[in-house]
């Protein structure tokens, strides 16, 4: 990771496991959250007001884990979880995965369970609601053991507890049980590094500005430091953590409210701590345009050039495959080797291969799977061909495997995305907006820095925003078209389809270079 200077720092102290609670609705996910939040208050924590921040901890009071910590994501459902596992961010250490024992093992505790199992993350049950008159916890895990989850008690490797959320039985235990599946995962952080960490929601809020809550995942957070998150930077001005008390350090598995960021970025972006704000500020302006640039032209589907920069903007955490080959053998040389290519970041999935043309059925599984279709030796069928244009299905044809391999890993890599560079040529002040009927805004303009061409596109900045980005439509020196106006020198100048100009607003002009890379 370029942006974090202290990947390669060793961390030496055990860190709190975050967990996410996730099951069924109305199998208890939220009545447990608050139980949970609600009993580390009644045990006389410092605040005493619980706030809603989107994540909080606990301290155990007493028995075996006695002072050890758990991290919860207080957003229940599987969202939270997916949003952040499809930007590519690793948050949970430990799943619970609650089951109402008057109810069944239903569709979403199945989602629940293969989303923790592909995220590799360890699950611990919760049989919840035996309180209930009608709770029989026994066919739940007979349920479980139905979908191939053995539970401790049925000499299994799950572990389960069962638990009342509403009565508060079983939940010391059920959280005794996390720390142990925590305990077999070594987390570690080492809180002398700079700060990393993950974004778990961030909104606007009048009177305070952005508010974002993040985790601090490993380092310590200090107010002052250059945060980076997604494509905003600020110097974190206050933190609140989730009793409501300011504090002004936040260590590892830590979830704080901080502000300073001068937009919200996205649940599930990582942060990270930059050194000056000049550089903050090039990464978040490069991020920034690869995000306009990813809106402008997204594609439907994946394809070799998309993964880089679905990378760069991290929303790119798995590579779904489908080979196809002239023979068995081809297909699984080189579906074993494409599988090898699985980092911790991005996993390879080979959803479907075979032997044979590229047929219409592969292209519609690509497009509802999102995948990439890979054919050595095959050609796909016309009409196979005539849907991948249509749906955007990208259909690469090798005849050496070891080229199919190498592609895919640069793409991997980022390699492949196509360089672009943006250069700031000029910036000019708006001093006077005239308008005429028929022509439009014409702006009375100042060049303070560079020169501005006519060709040059051009972004209107107003405190800071940008308000809009286009053409420019005319460039006049008094009456005169002209192709550039260099610095110091005055000039009119009107938008194309803009005509919202106002004195004071800033414009740039920038060129767009592409440095396309042949595959
Ligand atoms: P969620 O949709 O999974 O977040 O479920 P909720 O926490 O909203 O719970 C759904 C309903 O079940 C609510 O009416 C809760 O009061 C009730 N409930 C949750 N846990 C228990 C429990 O342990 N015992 C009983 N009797 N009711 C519970």
């Amino acid at each position: 990771d370029a942006v974090d200077k202290d990947a390669n720092v060793e961390d030496t102290e055990p860190r709190a496991p975050i967990v996410t609670i996730m099951g069924h609705v109305d199998h208890g996910k939220t009545s447990l959250l608050d139980y949970i939040r609600r009993a580390r208050v009644a045990a006389g924590e410092a605040g005493g007001i619980t706030q809603h921040i989107g994540a909080y901890s606990v301290e155990m009071k007493d028995g075996p884990n006695k002072g050890k910590k758990i991290t919860f994501l207080d957003t229940p459902g599987h969202e939270a979880f997916t949003a952040m596992r499809a930007r590519g961010a690793k948050v949970t250490d430990v799943v619970i995965v609650v089951v109402a024992a008057d109810d069944s093992v239903m569709p979403q505790t199945r989602e629940a369970i293969n989303h923790a199992q592909n995220a590799g993350v360890p699950i611990v049950f919760a049989i919840n609601k035996i309180d209930k008159p009608g709770a029989n916890p026994a066919k739940i895990r007979e349920d479980l053991s139905k979908e191939n989850i053995l539970v401790e008690s049925w000499g299994g490797k799950y572990q389960e507890q069962e638990v009342s959320a509403k009565k508060g039985i079983g939940i010391a235990e059920l959280l005794d049980k996390v720390l142990l599946e925590a305990e077999l995962l070594e987390l570690k952080a080492n809180s002398d590094r700079t700060a990393i960490g993950t974004v778990i929601e961030a909104s606007l809020d009048k009177g305070r500005g952005y508010v974002a809550t993040i985790l601090v995942q490993n380092g310590t957070l200090k107010v002052g430091d250059i945060i980076l998150a997604g494509p905003y930077f600020g110097r974190v001005r206050a933190m609140v953590d989730d009793l409501g008390n300011r504090i002004k350090e936040a260590g590892p598995s830590t979830p704080v409210q901080i502000l300073g960021l001068p937009g919200a970025p996205q649940a599930g972006d990582k942060f990270n701590i930059m050194e000056t704000e000049r550089e903050a500020r090039e990464i978040a302006n490069k991020r920034e345009q690869i995000i306009r640039e990813q809106s402008l032209r997204a594609r439907k589907h994946i394809t070799l050039e998309e993964i880089g920069r679905r990378k760069a903007i991290g929303t790119f955490h798995q590579l779904n495959v489908i080979v196809k080959g002239d023979v068995d053998g081809s297909v699984e040389a080189l579906s074993d080797s494409l599988l090898k290519l699985s980092t911790e970041e991005v996993q390879v999935s080979i959803i479907h291969k075979g032997v044979g043309q590229i047929s219409e059925s592969d292209v519609n599984l690509a497009s509802t799977a999102d995948a990439i279709i890979i054919g050595f030796q095959v050609r796909p069928s016309n009409s196979a061909r005539k849907i991948a244009d249509q749906e955007e299905i990208e259909i690469r044809l090798y005849s050496i495997i070891y080229d199919a391999i190498n592609e895919i890993r640069d793409a991997m890599e980022g390699l492949l995305a196509p360089k672009e560079e943006e250069t700031i040529v000029g910036t000019i002040e708006v001093r006077e907006v005239f308008k005429i009927s028929k022509i439009g805004t014409i702006a009375g303009c100042y060049v303070t820095d560079g020169s501005f061409k006519r060709s040059n596109k051009v972004r209107v900045i107003r405190e800071g925003i940008v308000i809009h980005e286009g053409e420019i439509s005319a460039l006049k020196r008094f009456k005169d078209d002209v192709n550039e106006v260099r610095t110091n020198f005055e000039c009119g100048l009107s938008i194309k389809g803009f005509n919202d100009i106002e004195v004071g607003d800033t414009i740039e002009s920038y060129e767009i270079k592409e440095v396309k890379r042949t595959l």
